[in-house]
């Protein structure tokens, strides 16, 4: 017996998770399960395994009318509660009565038993401090490399749904769900209505739903809503939340200030197409793919007729707005990926990928048309209408293929304007 003891307290000893104690003591006990009280949620959990939720009103029941006796059995089970400084932490399941030996047994070694599992359960919630503050740690760097929010987005979701167990996760960015792609419940929807730029973190009454507003620059951004499937939100998790809400707040702040500089820095502000530097390296972009993987590349290169005149009788201000309008009417007859930039003041290059030379020429014509038949409203009520001279050219290989549609324009404008020339090699 004293051997036995010995040896089960080396083993107690060198466990060092849930399943080395159950190893233990099932060599010595008919162990079925340790369930241990968990103050944060206020239930019996089954330590055994993996903190598994008890749902029994009967296993409750038991542990809650443990009195000066430490032993109870029924006819098919027998449970042993397990107490640290006279307070009960929980109890051992075992799958029938023990005989008077292993209750003896059980006497020596149960307060060494409890010391254990609360050792192990404090190293648990250690290394879980641990991984949360390596989690911040990750965010940091996130903020610090990290400029797409398609990217961040996906990390901040995931690494939520990592640590906080038994709750769904959702990712709101301006009242749209980003992550993950489907949320099927509409009180969410509703909830995150309720929140402005000065919203702390809410929870519902029954404490099944958490919303982390993410504010940055006293601008909501966005929001991390949790929704319980089992237990409700622990103290740390929520503490947690917040901090991480507020991390992302800024991460997502800094990346849409990014892309607003990056929008800047590639479009031109009056057209919304690509200025030009922007589309001479898409120009290089496209005829490098379409030489790669021998498909069709055409381009038009287009110039407002008479556009000095405009200016002139209307002002600059109303030539801005016809330029405006112009690209406008472009852009409404193009696909999503054709590519638009403003070449110069009032002529626009347009590069149609996929394109044969024919088509390419009736999207020109086309473009011709809707300008031509755009009436456009001036101030004081006065309408303008404007065209557009086009020449248009297929790419051959030629290093400066767009140079081809230039001097389509140009034979486009010396034979009259408001017309679609088609390059042609001796022009
Ligand atoms: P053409 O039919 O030969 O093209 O005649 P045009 O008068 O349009 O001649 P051109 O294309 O050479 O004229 C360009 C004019 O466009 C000159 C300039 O005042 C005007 N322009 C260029 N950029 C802008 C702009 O951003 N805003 C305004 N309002 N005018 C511009
Ligand atoms: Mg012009
Ligand atoms: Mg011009």
């Amino acid at each position: 017996m004293i051997d036995n003891l010995k040896q089960i307290f080396k083993f107690l000893d060198n466990a060092y998770n849930a399943q080395g104690i159950v190893c233990v003591l099932e060599e010595v006990f008919p162990l079925n399960a340790i369930y241990i009280y968990d103050q944060t949620t206020d239930s019996l959990r089954d330590f055994s395994k993996s903190w598994m939720f008890i749902k029994s009103k009967e296993l409750t029941e038991i542990f809650e009318n443990f009195g000066s006796e430490k032993y109870v059995a029924s006819k098919t089970k027998s449970y042993y509660a397990l107490y640290n400084n006279e307070k009960i932490i929980g109890m051992l399941e075992f799958s029938e009565k023990l005989h008077s030996k292993l209750l003896e047994f059980l006497e020596l070694c149960g307060f060494c038993i409890s010391l254990k599992i609360q050792n192990i359960i404090l190293t648990e919630r250690m290394q879980k401090n641990i991984d949360f503050h390596d989690s911040m740690k990750n965010i940091a760097k996130i903020i610090e490399t990290q400029y797409e929010t398609n990217y961040i987005i996906p990390i901040i979701g995931e690494m939520i749904d990592k640590f906080v167990s038994d709750h769904l996760v959702y990712i709101f960015i301006n009242n749209e769900l980003v992550w993950p792609t489907s949320c099927k419940d509409e009180k969410i929807f509703e909830l995150i209505k309720c929140l402005n730029n000065k919203s702390e973190y809410i929870l519902t009454p029954d404490k099944k739903i958490g919303l982390f507003p993410m504010i940055s620059e006293n601008k909501l951004l966005g929001c991390i809503v949790t929704k319980s499937t089992d237990n409700i939100l622990s103290e740390k998790e929520i503490e947690y939340l917040e901090q991480l809400s507020n991390q992302s707040a800024t991460t997502l702040n800094r990346a849409n200030v990014y892309a607003e500089i990056l929008k800047h820095a590639t479009l031109d502000a009056l057209t919304g197409f690509y200025n030009r530097r922007q589309l001479e390296e898409r120009i290089k972009q496209e005829v490098s793919s379409a030489k790669r993987q021998h498909r069709n590349l055409c381009a038009i290169m287009t110039d407002i007729d008479y556009f000095k005149k405009v200016n002139d009788t209307y002002g600059h201000a109303a030539g801005d707005l016809v330029l405006k309008t112009v690209s406008r009417e472009i852009k409404n007859q193009l696909r999503d990926y054709d590519i638009a930039g403003r070449y110069g003041g009032e002529e626009f290059v347009i590069l149609l990928p996929f394109t044969k030379i024919q088509e390419a020429q009736m999207v020109a014509e086309r473009l011709r048309n809707a300008v031509e038949s755009k009436r456009i409203e001036l101030a004081d009520k006065q309408y303008i209408n404007v065209t557009i001279s086009l020449g248009v050219c297929e790419y051959k290989g030629e290093d400066n293929f767009t140079e081809n549609a230039d001097k389509a324009l140009y034979k486009a404008k010396e034979t009259g304007r408001n017309r679609v020339v088609v390059y042609e090699s001796n022009m």
